[in-house]
């Protein structure tokens, strides 16, 4: 089974007007592989100067949060719909940022899943674990924790991106090691083709944590390892050498 690789970019609560037109100008100007599908998720307020500034047709827009209710009494919240209205194709969901800092539980960011998915948006779910689930040997159960909550919900996994995010290697500059990652992402998959049966099969699983220019090409041929999903290395010019990781 080949998967497309997969490269989303998470600029995090990260840029300005000005910073955010310079990364896209970049990305409008390199020679992308045709076979790589990128999707840049800038913060709200700048994901429709990014569609509009946008020039390459691999390059989609992603937001890093969204609500699971259409509208209403929701203060500070985005609708899905909002997000489809300006173009926006991708919805990052359940990044360990939101889940520990904001208090997402596992059935909210399940919830969102869905609706978003209704909605017709296109979603990355992040799972992963923290230093200490590590050590006590808790990943693949912390991972199929948070799977499990959405397998509940959802039952068509075509539009869902899987990003294993260990939380020690996110922002750290610890990034797993390849072998290791191939191994957990093996074993996710294993899991969901039990909850989701062959489905699973064509399900992206991307790694995230401290990827960068440097250490991206060392996943290469980790048949299991889908692509990456790129904080702090998306907002500088290498994110263009991880598009390119696989070529
Ligand atoms: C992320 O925020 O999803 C992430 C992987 O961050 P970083 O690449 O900075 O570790």
């Amino acid at each position: 089974m080949t998967r497309q690789f997969f490269v989303g970019g998470n600029f995090k609560m990260n840029g300005s007007e000005k910073a955010i037109t310079t990364i896209v100008d970049n990305l409008n100007k390199a020679d992308l592989p045709k076979n790589v599908e990128v999707v840049l998720c800038p913060p709200y307020p700048y994901l429709a100067q990014v569609v509009a500034q946008n020039k390459q047709s691999t390059v989609k827009v992603g937001a890093q949060n969204c609500y699971c209710k259409a509208s209403g009494a929701y203060t500070g919240e985005v609708s899905p719909d909002f997000l489809k209205d300006l173009g926006v194709d991708f919805v990052i969901l359940g990044h360990s940022e939101r889940r520990t800092i904001f208090h997402e539980s596992d059935e909210l960011v399940a919830d969102k899943v869905k609706f978003a998915l209704e909605k017709g948006l296109k979603v990355m779910l992040c799972i992963g674990e923290t230093i200490d689930e590590k050590k006590a040997g808790k990943t693949l159960s912390v991972c199929q924790r948070e799977l499990k909550a959405v397998v509940q919900k959802v039952k068509d996994w075509s539009n869902i991106v899987v990003a294993y995010e260990p939380i020690w290697a996110i922002g750290t500059g610890l990034t797993a090691k390849a072998e290791d990652a191939e191994e957990i992402h093996a074993d996710i998959r294993k899991y969901l083709s039990t909850v989701i049966g062959k489905q699973a099969e064509s399900v992206r699983i991307l790694y995230g944590g401290s990827a960068n220019g440097s250490n991206a090409p060392t996943f290469k041929g980790k048949t299991n390892v889908d692509g990456f999903l790129v904080g702090g290395a998306s907002l500088k010019p290498e994110f263009a050498d991880i598009i390119k990781s696989r070529q």
